[in-house]
């Protein structure tokens, strides 16, 4: 099988904080799109690049856009996922990974309302922010392949955490998917992100993106 087959840098996504010199990963033909969020504010350090996803979007509120930083080629394994000896593949089962800065969790939303520290909310996140990632997925459609669907399940963190909402994906199901789904829906994993985000709106933008 062929990997990496069309473009492997998102037009425009700043690459100063590159990691796959460092890190190698897999060559992977990539038909999945993992949506994660940081829960911080700012582009994260990912602990050096060693839990780093393959793109990293930060919001400018000021411009009403999303400022992409790339750390991995497109169709090459990045680090953001669990992956638990024997099982299923994760990070390196043709998956291209994006970190949503911002955050999915009520209370941190809260606390952060609370003291004026601007940040996206991703379940209730701006039109212009929901935009600019459908904008990256119809990319990942035309160039890539990626299939323009994904679970129906999104439940709000912290319901999320784990698989309080039924939303994970069995082994099985998870090495057959092909689509766009979220960290809380990746086996092998605990994590809750990106929670209850629209992804009905994001999916229709997405879509009338890729017409365009
Ligand atoms: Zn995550």
């Amino acid at each position: 099988m062929s990997t990496k087959t069309g473009p492997q840098y998102y037009p425009g996504a700043n690459r100063d904080h590159w990691y796959q010199d460092d890190f190698g990963g897999d060559r992977m033909e990539v038909n999945v799109v993992v949506l994660h969020t940081t829960e911080g504010r700012s582009l994260p350090d990912y602990q050096g690049g060693s839990v780093a996803p393959n793109l990293t979007a930060v919001p400018d509120f000021a411009a009403k856009r999303l400022k992409w930083y790339q750390h991995f080629q497109i169709d090459v394994s990045s680090r953001a996922l669990v992956n638990r000896r024997g099982g299923v593949e994760t990070n390196t089962l043709n998956v291209c990974q994006v970190e949503l800065v911002g955050t999915c969790d009520p209370e941190l939303h809260t606390k952060w309302k609370t003291h004026d520290q601007a940040h996206v909310y991703w379940p209730k996140a701006p039109e212009w922010a929901l935009r600019a990632v459908a904008q990256y997925l119809a990319w990942m459609h035309i160039h890539h392949d990626v299939p323009l669907r994904g679970p129906t399940l999104w439940p709000a963190y912290p319901k999320s955490w784990g698989n309080g909402g039924g939303q994970r994906m069995s082994g099985e199901r998870w090495n057959g998917f092909k689509g766009v789904c979220g960290h809380m829906h990746v086996p092998e994993n605990t994590h809750g992100d990106p929670g209850a985000i629209d992804f009905e709106a994001l999916l229709g933008f997405a879509k009338a993106a890729a017409q365009d």
